[in-house]
């Protein structure tokens, strides 16, 4: 439940009522709210003098429910918007790893070369291994610091773990939260804490309920600025390496306010399958794509199957500029 709250009124003893059900104060797009969990139908008893109007969203989602607001959040990225009224759709492009100077300067020339604006990459990876490469870490950062400054690309990259969260906020324009860091409440309340777009990947484990509230914990610290990432969860299936959720991506559309980002270099695990899949992402009318490309991919030090190499990238970008126009979507 979420309750728009009445002006001028006494704030400590809102609390005190407040708290016996656990409400947290939001600030939402300039309106002062109190959200309260999904169980609640009707506004506590104690709570009625505070109440200018309330709101019943569904199940335990609120502040993304388009019950709350029924048209889809806009975020500013650098020079453009995703999501509100836009028929916007960004790329997002790079490679799995920053691995070296060269390597993430040929990415960041290739996507400055075909218009793409965003360049992922990761510094601190989240691998199922100790043993295999982690990432460069803090350096890695310096060196996506470094290309936003030289080429003027906006920097995504990601969090492992609540240790360097703090420089990754620093380091880059969107802070991806990925799929194992997901559950991760310390990242989460730090990137609420944050005012830069962050966004968060689907754990592959994970329901669309949890998914969501995931979400909500960066909404509800005061963060408008969240995207959700699907990028395949695990199924019975094993000959691709997760199962790309498009059906998730149609009930996020329609039951949640957030913008949506595609990743079919993840769900899908090998190159071969990427393209097909990317289109297809784009024909679901997604606020974004995000595709795992890399100089040399089978020496890549993670993701080696699944990154496109640049000759496969610039074959796929122009068939998704013809697919947009077809959509009239505009990729950003
Ligand atoms: C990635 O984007 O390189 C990554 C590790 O993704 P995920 O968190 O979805 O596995
Ligand atoms: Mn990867």
């Amino acid at each position: 439940m979420i309750i728009h709250l009445k002006k001028n009124i006494d704030k400590t003893k809102l609390l005190e009522e407040a708290s016996a059900h656990f409400g947290t104060l939001v600030q939402d797009e300039g309106k002062e709210l109190l959200v309260l969990s999904g169980k609640y139908l009707n506004v506590p008893e104690p709570l009625i003098p505070f109440v200018e109007q309330f709101i019943n969203t569904e199940g335990d989602f609120q502040l993304s429910s388009r019950r709350y607001k029924a048209e889809k959040r806009t975020i500013r990225l650098g020079s453009f918007e995703l999501g509100g009224a836009t028929n916007h759709c960004a790329l997002i492009a790079g490679p799995c790893s920053v691995e070296t100077e060269e390597q993430i300067e040929a990415c960041a020339e290739l996507c400055v070369s075909l218009n793409v604006k965003v360049l992922r990459a990761g510094a601190f990876k989240p691998r199922t291994s100790p043993y295999s490469f982690q990432g460069l870490g803090l350096e890695g950062l310096k060196m996506l610091g470094r290309m936003r400054e030289k080429y003027g690309l906006l920097i995504i990259t990601e969090v492992r773990d609540a240790t360097h969260v703090h420089d990754v906020i620093e380091w880059s324009d969107i802070i991806q939260v990925g799929a194992k860091a997901m559950y991760d409440q310390g990242i989460l309340r730090a990137c609420a804490g944050a005012r830069k777009p962050v966004l968060i990947k689907r754990g592959f484990g994970s329901t669309l309920q949890e998914f969501v509230q995931a979400a909500e914990f960066v909404l509800a610290g005061g963060n408008p600025n969240v995207m959700l990432c699907e990028r395949g969860i695990r199924t019975f299936e094993t000959k691709t390496r997760f199962t790309l959720d498009l059906c998730a991506v149609a009930w996020l559309k329609e039951h949640c306010n957030i913008p949506v980002i595609l990743d079919p270099s993840h769900a899908m695990g090998y190159a071969y399958g990427v393209p097909d899949l990317a289109r297809a992402c784009l024909a679901m009318g997604v606020d974004g794509l995000m595709i795992e490309v890399h100089p040399n991919p089978s020496n890549a030090l993670s993701d080696p199957t699944q990154q496109l190499n640049f000759e496969e990238f610039k074959k796929l970008i122009p068939s998704l500029y013809l697919l947009a126009s077809a959509l009239n979507i505009q990729l950003v």
